[in-house]
């Protein structure tokens, strides 16, 4: 189980949820930030201090933010960018 950064992220990029993860597994992209769903522990810190709600559980998707999902895990999955 992760958390997902969605749509709403875009453009904000305020970082609030970078300081609240116990793991630091959130990291900035080129458009939005991104979880890494391999290290998130799931402890949800994270949601209630987005500005625009862009954080939701993987088993809760946002309508039409299902794909935000997978995009969280490609982001991660090539090490040596990250
Ligand atoms: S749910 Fe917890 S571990 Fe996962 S990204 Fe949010 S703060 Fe980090
Ligand atoms: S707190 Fe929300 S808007 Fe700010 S960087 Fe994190 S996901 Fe993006």
């Amino acid at each position: 189980m992760t958390f997902v950064i969605g749509e709403a992220c875009i453009g904000v990029q305020d970082r609030a949820c970078v300081d609240e993860c116990p793991v630091d597994c959130i990291r900035e992209g080129p458009d939005k930030l991104y979880i890494n769903p391999i290290d998130c522990i799931d402890c949800g810190n994270c949601q209630p201090v987005c500005p625009v709600s862009a954080i939701f559980p993987d088993r809760a998707p946002k309508p039409g933010e299902e794909h935000h999902i997978q995009a969280n895990a490609d982001f991660f999955a090539d090490p040596d960018d990250h």
